[in-house]
């Protein structure tokens, strides 16, 4: 069962296209995972959809309005292409010797990833080029992985893919859709398992505990 969600606020953003791009992958994968969301966004899709049937026409001045009905028709005029160019589905991505199934968001998005680079603390990124300025990455933690105690200057949202990760608050398991801003200081570890994760960050982390200070004015190396 999955325990995160994003707040229905954030689906309804999502579903009227109002999120930045690297928002938009996290909270679309999210939704592929967890059937609860799924519904929300559903309604809040049909929702907009009643709002711009009924309200837009009547609220135009007759000009506009005549402008709006020339302009559908004009694009219920127009023949559907019959080859639509669909990017690359991948599904399957291949890392330390196992073989993840990605979400459907995430495997049409596969021929935006970037070259996997080694992290300390037994774990992997890779950057997901989705051309806005935005961090995000693909992040692998092996088992028995652990991120230096830091808080954040921004917010980190981390959705768990597959595997489990564990913080002083909680375990996190897959489709958990983690958020986290500057009150929060914490140390994410995985155990027994592995585990993939998406995560976005808005600044760099900011390491408060032990030798990993002195890796502050380095922290963008850990997830830029
Ligand atoms: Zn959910």
């Amino acid at each position: 069962m999955i325990k995160y969600h994003p707040t229905d606020q954030l689906i309804e953003q999502f579903a009227g296209g109002l999120l930045t791009p690297a928002l938009s992958v996290i909270v679309a994968t999210h939704i592929d995972l967890c059937p609860r969301c799924q519904q929300v966004a559903h309604d809040a899709e049909q929702l907009l959809a009643e709002q711009v049937m009924h309200t837009t026409p009547n609220k135009l001045p007759p000009e506009l309005n005549q402008q709006f009905n020339a302009m559908l028709e004009q694009i219920l005029a127009t023949p559907a292409p019959s080859t639509i160019i669909q990017p690359p589905y991948h599904e399957n991505l291949h890392l330390n010797g196992k073989v993840f199934n990605l979400p459907a968001t995430l495997a049409r998005q596969y021929h935006r990833i970037g070259e996997w680079s080694r992290v300390p603390g037994k774990m992997l990124k890779a950057p997901l080029h989705l051309g806005s300025n935005e961090c995000i990455n693909l992040i692998y933690m092996d088992h028995g992985s652990r991120v230096p105690e830091h808080t954040h200057k921004g917010n980190e949202i981390t959705l768990v893919i597959n595997g489990v990760f564990n913080d002083e608050q909680d375990e996190y398991k897959d489709g958990d859709f983690v958020l986290l801003s500057q009150q929060h200081t914490h140390q994410p570890e995985t155990r027994d398992e592995d585990c993939l994760t998406l995560a976005t960050l808005d600044a760099p982390l900011h390491f408060t505990s032990g030798i990993a200070r002195l890796l502050n004015p380095f922290s963008s190396l850990f997830f830029k």
